[in-house]
This record gives C-alpha cells, structure tokens and sequence, in this order.
C-alpha cells in the first residue's frame, strides 16, 4: 500500500511506493540539526537531544501529486548534502546526494504519515552521530553498519534496474529540480549546533 506524504500545510502531498529496502534512522548529527534550525522547525523536528528521525530509500518510490513547485534545498555547505524543504510551510522533506546517479534519500518523518512508519517501513531503527547529541548521557548508538549497506544496496538496486532515472528532485540531465542555496560560512554557523 503506498504511504502518504504531506508537508505541514499539505500544499505539497505526494506517496511512497511500497518495494524496496528501506532504513529507520535517528540522527544526532550537527547538520540535521542545523537544517532543522534552519527552517525554524527544529520544536517539530528534534527530539529532546537534537535527534532527527529519518526513513532512507530509494527516490524513484517518492511521487508528489501535488505542489511540487514548493521545493526548496540548501546545502550547508557548497559540497554537502542537498537539504530539501518545502517553501510554503518549512517543512523537511529530505536529503539527497547531489548527484543523481547515486540515487538516495533521508525523508524526514514530519513529511511521512508518523501513525504508519512502523507499518510500511519495518526494521529496526537505527541510531546514528550519537556523538552530536545534546546534554548528557548521549544516548548508545546503533546499527550504523547495517544502515550503511542498506545504502549501497539501495543506490545499486536503483542503479542496476535504471530506477535511478526516476527522481522527483533531479531532471533527467541530473540537475536538481531547484537549484539549491549554499548558505556561507556565516550563515552556517549562526545556526545552534555551529554557535
Ligand atoms: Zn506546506
Ligand atoms: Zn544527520
């Protein structure tokens, strides 16, 4: 059954495909948390220590149906992930390499159906950069190893099958569908986890 995917406001509404494998994580990393910063969004975002509660698969299973003229990306930095959010409410959406040839994304749960991931997206989770969590103690980090090769698989999946040219964020000649903002240096680190 797909799985529906809606931003705050719901101008962007779209589905997941089922099929595939796919990855829970929880990310403590710095950058989801400035990307969260960032939007404004990091009440609706962060758990209490700054986690990030991610779904990784391959992009050809996401479909908008609607509004996708309100994507938005920045890049924390000029080579770093493809951050993407929607302009009309600050929703995350997801990162993205910024190549499309490596076809990956991180969905953040706030544009998924929360009720539902456990359901069409089953496994364990996986807890990630623990080291950047915030307070103490920092929670135990886990099952890195595993979401790493479920990553090559889905980025070898995709590209063996030709999946990969289907991406809603790229075009076919592999440029993103909006040209990212590279925030600068400053930018960056007016953002809490750089402060
Ligand atoms: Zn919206
Ligand atoms: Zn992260």
């Amino acid at each position: 059954m797909n799985h529906s995917l809606a931003c705050e406001c719901k101008s962007v509404q779209g589905y997941i495909k089922p099929g595939g494998s796919c990855s829970r994580v929880l990310c403590y990393c710095k950058d989801c948390q400035a990307f969260a910063y960032y939007l404004q969004a990091n009440d609706r975002v962060l758990n209490v220590q700054g986690g990030t509660h991610l779904v990784q698969l391959s992009p050809h299973r996401v479909v908008f149906t609607t509004g996708q003229e309100h994507l938005a990306a920045i890049r924390l930095r000029s080579d770093g992930l493809l951050r993407w959010y929607t302009q009309c409410c600050n929703s995350p959406v997801g990162n993205t390499l910024a190549s499309s040839s490596i076809a990956f994304i991180g969905l953040v749960d706030n544009i998924l159906t929360p009720a539902a991931i456990p359901k069409d997206f089953p496994g364990k989770m996986a807890v990630v950069h623990t080291d950047s969590a915030q307070g103490s103690p920092k929670p135990k980090s886990k099952g890195f190893p595993a979401t790493m090769w479920r990553a090559a698989t889905i980025v070898a999946k995709a590209r063996w099958s030709g999946n990969y040219k289907k991406n809603p964020f790229f075009e076919q000649n592999g440029e993103p569908v909006v040209q990212p903002q590279i925030l600068s240096p400053e930018q960056r680190a007016s953002l809490l986890p750089y402060r």
